[in-house]
């Protein structure tokens, strides 16, 4: 030890800890003034910052008053403290600077402002965001009077700390005032943009870059995803791998997430093969992404399996296993699961409790639902959302006791919001109750006006009890309110390229084939006694076009080309944006008893498991 101490200054990293205790660091202290070291102010810099960034934060001020105070210390600490696990510390600092701050000072505050946000967009609970913005503005501010805000340094790392702190108005603000931006800069600016979503300019500046690195990459991907752009995302991974960008756990979470947004299934089983055989070490947040990317695909099995093989698990893991049960169907499993959960002691969140409700709710599971409900505030001392509120709704809505859902909703503390009123009136249509169906439609209209599902949920009402008078208020309430409907897409995936069909639509390359398979798979069902139903699609298309139009429903079109493209015995996947409609749920029950077909689809809210003519949902969706 005496033959380190020989140079303690290049050793101090080292030497001092965060856990040495005060009688160590008085030791090399002494040492360090002995030898006559302090007396050099780098070496004095260094020691001061090594004492702060290892957490000695009161031992590294006690040093500043008792030297005669050179910036170059201060700057040394302000670095430190940045860098270090209190970034806030830095401000404090600031404050007793004995002399002006120089362009590093600042620098390095905004440096300290960055961590600070990077840390409270992770919900680390210690500073809220609007906190956080008004430092970073105030440490701006600072700089300007101080005349340092037109350095390089300040200006490229307040870039980065709007970004941090996601005020993308100040970041464009930032850059525009940068004559020749680094890569760091454009890099943090193209951040900023993807965050805030405006991925169009992110991908401009992007391909302006003369040379990108995996940071450019991974915001521009992140950016895609985040907006639901997925296709783009999984565009720009190709293009990622031609460059022979790295790929890092960042990259793959991304793709994964991409993955489960399209239903793109194959590729998503590419990135699991690609991290098994690089050997790479599957972190909770990867195998997290792993889990949901099958059980969005609809693949509980190998979810599971996933979730099964990891070694850690935190309560994203949890919830996502969970949601993946409660969304393919699996209530019983899903219950099972939470028990295993509690039993481990990991606290359920709030969209914990989302998924066991659901998962009741698909299972039929009303006093089990209503026990988790209560549970939220009298074991877990959880307030419910309006989210519980409305999956409660949906739970006795579903099991058909529909008196139960409206006593619930009378009894509820808060204003139902529009979830509350959906689940009611998606209830009613289940079972049928126009007045009821009526009664909800009216107060979700008074929410939100231009919901076009809620308009499309009466309509079928009306349509399931003949009551035309009733679909044709609903069809010029819509228009007159210029509510729109959104077309229907549904999206396939064969050989690694995702198809999408949009309802009615021509375009494809093979619509001639797909075409010809229609009509084919019609005249099979015709002979097993099947007729379209085509009450839902009356209001939005005219009375003789009815039953053409139904068949060229976007998940027809593209079963019709699963059917072609895909061999005997693989399994159909479709994802569809929208609701699917009791005919093509008929009809894709059919198609897989006919042509002995397993079809998996999902929807917006749930997966339908078609087999043997039958459907995982029990026909209530
Ligand atoms: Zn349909
Ligand atoms: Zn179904």
């Amino acid at each position: 030890m005496a033959a380190r101490l020989r140079d303690p200054a290049t050793l101090l990293p080292s030497l001092v800890g965060a856990s040495s205790p005060h009688s160590r660091l008085r030791e090399i202290h002494g040492h360090l003034l002995v030898s006559g070291r302090l007396a050099s102010p780098s070496h004095h810099a260094d020691f001061v910052a090594s004492l702060a960034s290892s957490s000695h934060l009161s031992y590294a001020r006690l040093l500043l008053p008792r030297r005669p105070a050179t910036l170059l210390v201060h700057n040394g600490l302000l670095r430190a403290l940045a860098r270090g696990p209190c970034p806030g510390l830095a401000f404090a600092a600031f404050r007793e600077l004995p002399l002006a701050p120089d362009h590093y000072s600042f620098t390095f505050l905004v440096r300290a402002a960055t961590s600070l946000a990077a840390a409270a967009s992770s919900a680390t609970p210690v500073p809220t965001d609007v906190a956080v913005s008004l430092l970073a503005g105030s440490v701006h501010a600072a700089a300007f009077r101080h005349g340092h805000a037109a350095d390089l340094h300040v200006q490229s790392g307040a870039v980065s700390m709007y970004a941090a702190v996601g005020d993308v108005g100040a970041v464009r603000a930032a850059f525009a005032e940068i004559m020749s931006p680094d890569v760091v800069c454009v890099t943090a600016m193209l951040g900023a943009l993807s965050a805030g979503g405006d991925v169009d300019t992110a991908r401009e500046l992007f391909d302006r870059m003369p040379q990108q690195d995996h940071v450019a990459w991974n915001a521009m991907l992140t950016g895609y995803v985040r907006v639901g752009r997925a296709r783009e995302a999984l565009g720009l991974f190709d293009e990622m791998q031609k460059a022979g960008v790295s790929v890092g756990e960042a990259t793959l979470v991304s793709v994964l997430t991409a993955c489960a947004q399209m239903g793109a299934l194959e590729r998503g089983m590419w990135v699991h093969s690609y991290v098994c055989s690089r050997g790479m070490r599957v972190s909770v947040t990867l195998g997290t992404a792993l889990l949901d990317m099958y059980s969005k695909c609809g693949v509980v099995t190998m979810a599971m399996e996933v979730f099964e093989s990891m070694t850690e698990r935190n309560i994203y893991t949890w919830t996502s296993a969970l949601s993946g049960l409660a969304m393919n169907g699996m209530g019983e499993e899903c219950l099972e699961l939470f028990k295993r959960m509690e039993s481990t002691g990991m606290e359920p969140n709030g969209v914990t409790f989302v998924a066991v409700l659901r998962g009741c709710s698909v299972a039929g599971l009303v006093e089990e639902g209503r026990a988790c409900f209560d549970s939220m505030k009298d074991k877990h001392k959880a307030e419910p959302w309006l989210e519980h509120y409305g999956c409660m709704v949906d739970l006795y809505g579903r099991a058909g006791r529909l008196d139960d859902a409206v006593n619930f909703i009378n009894s509820m503390p808060v204003e139902p919001h529009e979830g509350v009123w959906g689940a009611l009136l998606n209830a009613s249509r289940i079972h049928n109750n126009a007045d009821l169906g009526k009664h909800a439609m009216y107060k979700l209209t008074k929410i939100e006006s231009k919901n076009d599902a809620a308009h499309v949920l009466l309509s079928n009402i009306y349509a399931e009890s003949h009551n035309w008078k009733g679909v044709s208020k609903v069809r010029n309430m819509m228009k007159s309110k210029g509510v729109k409907k959104v077309p229907g897409c549904s999206a396939i995936e064969v050989d690694g390229k995702v198809h999408e069909f949009f309802v009615g639509s021509k375009s494809h390359p093979r619509y001639k084939d797909i075409e010809t398979m229609l009509a084919g798979m019609s005249h099979k069902l015709r002979l097993q006694g099947y007729t379209a139903n085509t009450k839902e699609v009356l209001f939005d298309i005219e009375e003789e076009e009815k039953e053409g139009a139904i068949s060229l429903h976007s998940e027809k079109l593209a079963l019709a080309f699963g059917l072609i493209t895909l061999p005997e015995g693989t399994v159909i996947r479709i994802v569809k944006n929208l609701r699917v409609c009791k005919d093509c749920h008929d009809y894709t029950k059919m198609i897989s008893k006919v042509f002995d077909r397993e079809i998996v689809m999902r929807d917006r809210n749930r997966f339908h498991h078609f087999k043997h003519g039958a459907c995982s949902c029990r026909d209530y969706w």
